[in-house]
This record gives structure tokens, C-alpha cells and sequence, in this order.
């Protein structure tokens, strides 16, 4: 990865409002997690990120490293491939 973008998280990761809980809210458990359950855990991690004071410099960090999994600046992982792809055109 960009060594550059890895010093920049470093950076604005120790403002990040989702210190404060588990990875588990952004990330999930693992494949088995039925979609009705990964939709509310998703809405969750989402209304952590909306007030994040760091937002828009995680989702670029991102979309920058193609982070595959996960919620990044208050998008998923497909929302942020539409993000790419609707940059790209
Ligand atoms: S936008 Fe969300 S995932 Fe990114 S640092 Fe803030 S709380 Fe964490």
C-alpha cells in the first residue's frame, strides 16, 4: 500500500469517532451474518460515522486503498465501488 496514504491514516485515524467501539459494528462477523442482520448492524456504523470529524478524509483513504470490507466514512463497501466507478466516468 502507498506509504504516503498509510502515514496520513495514522494521522486523522486518532480523531475517528469509531474508536470507541468494536470493529465488529464496521466490520461484521464473518459470511454468515443473514442480510437483515447486516443491514441494522450496518445503519449503525453508519450513525457513527455521520458526526465523524474525520469522515471525508476516511472514505478518501478508502476509496484510495480500495479497502475491500467494511463501512469507511459512512459507506460500504459497494457504495463505495459505485463512488469509484461514478469518479471513473
Ligand atoms: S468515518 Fe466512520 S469509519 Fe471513518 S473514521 Fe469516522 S467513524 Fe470511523
Amino acid at each position: 500500500m502507498n506509504e504516503q496514504l498509510v502515514a496520513e491514516e495514522a494521522g486523522w485515524r486518532t480523531q475517528a469517532s469509531c474508536l470507541d467501539y468494536p470493529a465488529l459494528l464496521f466490520f461484521g462477523v464473518d459470511d454468515s451474518e443473514a442480510p437483515a442482520e447486516r443491514r441494522v448492524r450496518e445503519e449503525r456504523a453508519k450513525r457513527v460515522c455521520r458526526p465523524c470529524r474525520v469522515r471525508q478524509e476516511c472514505l478518501e483513504y478508502a476509496l484510495q486503498a480500495r479497502e475491500p470490507y467494511g463501512i469507511w466514512g459512512g459507506l460500504t463497501e459497494l457504495e463505495r465501488k459505485a463512488r469509484l466507478r461514478s469518479r471513473a466516468v
